[in-house]
């Protein structure tokens, strides 16, 4: 490796950004806009750490993606030598302390606990459900794990929680059922993905030795994108920093837009308040958008009630207009996309440089059909993902029985795929007498189950079951030196590679069997990066992938996501499709205040992604639902955006000097049906 040059880490940083990167000991807040640097200041204040001295172990550093960690990694690598130990998501650091702790605390999990996705939650849900005879109509599971979460994200008991509802129709019942979600869980030894956090607040908040331990251990905390922490998160950083509060958050509370999922930008509006002594910087140079993108986004945010304002300019070149367009329908706005992919790559740009940002991940399917069809390579964050393959899924069960012997998901999805005939009834028999022992399942049916009535005998099924038995023993056996070994023996035992070429034909069946390689392949990437790791780490690493995660910035093709996915990121080109009302601002926010100033944010987020240009696109009519909507109306917020056509105000936000250092950009296009019209003569749909 390269020697490091100290010089490079603080190099290209502005005055206030050194002042962050270097600050000393103390809680700071560095509040700034988009593309003003917060992520970067985070990754060299890391790095800066390190040289300092501070140890690698000693910073608990938490990003909004393992994609973000991820580079952040790199980075700090390149810059200081040292990889920092606790870099990850909110979720995978607490993962990873749960591996050791959990047992410190009465929480029935051992170290080897499975994470459970949201599909997997709402089976046991439905369990629980059947245990009460029950059917999904009368409690809908999807609302009984909302509530549930909310519980655990606003660190409320349940019955507390249920309190506070404003309709309840069934208390003591949906009570019932937590309690019983809550046991099934610690039976199976599986954590939902709040309780990752849920957890560790409360073994900190019960155990003040414990507690004590993480301080002494974790002496600087980052975090970048706060203004997206939910109350948990809040709750384990302050729990952490403690007195001594070492706390650096980097955020920008425009950019706030997962309150759905229980996150509070008021967190970040009070760090002061909680940090009365902090260090507060502000970035206010943007140095990724041009002028004329950078002024389109300021005026959108500025109509925000709810907000501070920011004085962000950028010294960039003015670049190109932010673009309007109107299309016909969806087909129309994909043949827009695809056009336009098309004209910047005859311009000698790179697709990998173009991304497709849209309100739902529905509306990505014609985009998608039209790049398909016209062979141009894209890449979609969202829909079906690669851990969600029946395949993936298969396999991932047989090594999660490998290492949470107790996980009776996973050996459901096993007894599928071995087709043992054993059906749900046996399994919930030697379910109860496994419980009735106090034994683990795969222990039970490896050492048990042969003495049972219904492995005596020389029937076809006793025999079908003594085999079985001993494929569990075998399953327990199987110890291998390293972890790519002992995966490629899980899959060897799971007779998956047989059962696929059997069940499908010649081409889905390459197809099954390449994404179980590339499984296997990951499993050596892993265990490169983490030498250490074993079974358990894997699969938490699995289960804690995102979507954006996916993301290969080395291929070159187009990138479609959500906005929502799309935080953080940063691409010469955006289109944002779909800019309609109903879509952005989602029918779901309209009546709601706060839920409409955050499909603003969302829009504002959208459009600071991009660093040369951005295309927006509304369609006249929509198949929404299978149904046509043929009065489609372009969203609200294009009216808001500066020196459009009739709508022109200059605002008293506007005042401010750096708004004034560049000419209108606003330039309204329509598509080719209607590229010859005078201006004027447009249908136009926004009006004053
Ligand atoms: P977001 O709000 O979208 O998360 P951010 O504030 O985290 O954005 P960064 O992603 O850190 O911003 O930086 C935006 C872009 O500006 C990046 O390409 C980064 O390399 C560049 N950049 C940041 N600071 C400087 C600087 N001082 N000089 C040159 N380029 C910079
Ligand atoms: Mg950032």
């Amino acid at each position: 490796m390269p020697p490091i040059d100290d010089s490079k880490l603080l190099e290209g940083l502005t005055n206030s950004q050194l002042e962050a990167v270097t600050h000393l000991d103390g809680p700071m807040l560095v509040v700034a806009g988009a593309g003003s640097g917060k992520t970067r200041v985070v990754t060299r204040r890391l790095a800066w750490l390190l040289r300092q001295g501070v140890w690698p172990e000693q910073i608990l550093a938490m990003t909004f993606t393992n994609k973000a960690a991820r580079e952040m990694r790199q980075r700090v690598q390149e810059l200081s030598g040292k990889q920092p130990r606790n870099l990850g998501t909110f979720h995978g650091c607490c993962a990873r302390f749960l591996r050791f702790d959990i047992e410190k605390a009465d929480f029935g999990r051992s170290r080897d606990y499975s994470i459970y996705d949201d599909s997997e939650q709402l089976a046991v849900l439905k369990n629980c459900l059947k245990d009460l005879s029950l059917d999904n109509k009368s409690i809908n599971p999807r609302e009984l794990a909302q509530l549930i979460s909310k519980s655990k994200n606003q660190l409320l008991d349940f019955a507390e929680m249920l309190e506070q509802q404003p309709y309840c129709p069934h208390p003591e019942l949906l009570l019932r059922l937590y309690r019983n979600y809550e046991n099934k869980m610690r039976q199976l030894n599986a954590l939902d993905f709040d309780d990752l956090l849920y957890l560790v607040v409360k073994l900190l908040q019960n155990d003040p030795a414990l507690l004590e331990m993480y301080r002494h251990r974790l002496q600087y905390l980052l975090v970048d994108e706060y203004q997206d922490t939910n109350h948990l998160q809040y709750k384990m950083v302050r729990l952490i920093g403690g007195q001594r509060a070492n706390i650096h958050v980097t955020g920008d509370p425009d950019q706030s837009i997962y309150s759905w999922r229980g996150a509070d930008y008021r967190n970040i509006m009070d760090f002061v308040r909680d940090y009365p002594q902090a260090k507060v910087v502000k970035l206010e140079q943007n140095y990724r958008s041009t002028q004329n993108i950078l002024e389109v986004a300021n005026s959108l945010i500025s109509r925000n009630q709810v907000r501070i304002d920011k004085n962000l300019f950028t010294e960039n070149e003015a670049g190109a207009p932010v673009e309007c367009h109107q299309v016909a329908d969806g087909q129309a706005e994909a043949q827009w996309v695809l056009n336009k992919a098309r004209e910047l790559q005859a311009q000698g740009q790179a697709l990998r440089d173009i991304a497709v940002l849209y309100r739902t991940n529905n509306q990505a399917r014609e985009i998608e059909e039209a790049l398909i069809h016209a062979n141009l390579p894209y890449q979609i964050m969202g829909g079906l993902r690669f851990y969600e393959r029946k395949e993936i899924k298969d396999f991932i069960a047989f090594l999660r029985l490998k290492a949470n012997p107790r996980d009776e998901m996973a050996l459901k999805r096993v007894l599928t795929c071995l087709k043992t005939g054993i059906g749900p009834k046996t399994l919930q028999d030697l379910l109860n007498q496994a419980d009735k022992e106090n034994l683990d399942i795969l222990g039970f049916l490896a050492e048990r189950l042969p003495l049972l009535p219904c492995c005596a005998g020389k029937g076809k099924r006793a025999a079908q079951m003594r085999e079985f038995s001993q494929w569990c023993q075998g399953l327990r056996e199987l110890e291998d030196e390293s972890l790519g070994t002992l995966c490629r023996a899980v899959f060897d035992l799971s007779g998956l590679h047989d059962a696929i070429e059997q069940q499908y034909d010649k081409i889905q069946a390459e197809e099954r069997l390449q994404n179980l390689d590339s499984l296997l392949s990951r499993v050596q990437v892993f265990t490169q990066e983490n030498p250490e790791g074993d079974l358990v780490d894997f699969l938490q690493d699995l289960s804690l992938v995102s979507d954006v995660d996916k993301h290969d910035p080395e291929a070159n093709s187009i990138v479609l996501m959500t906005l929502h996915s799309s935080k953080g990121l940063e691409f010469p080109f955006i289109i944002i499709a779909g800019v309609e009302e109903g879509l952005l601002p989602h029918n779901n926010s309209i009546h709601d205040p706060a839920g409409f100033e955050e499909e603003r944010r969302l829009f504002y987020v959208g459009i600071t992604r991009a660093k040369k240009a951005v295309f927006l696109l509304y369609c006249r009519s929509r198949c929404i639902f299978g149904k046509w909507d043929n009065n489609r109306q372009p969203s609200q917020f294009l009216d808001e955006l500066p020196n459009r056509k009739n709508c022109y105000k200059p605002a008293k936000q506007h005042n401010q000097e750096n708004y004034h250092k560049y000419q209108p950009s606003w330039k309204m296009q329509n598509d080719e049906s209607l590229q010859n019209q005078d201006m004027d003569e447009l249908p136009t749909i926004i009006e004053d």
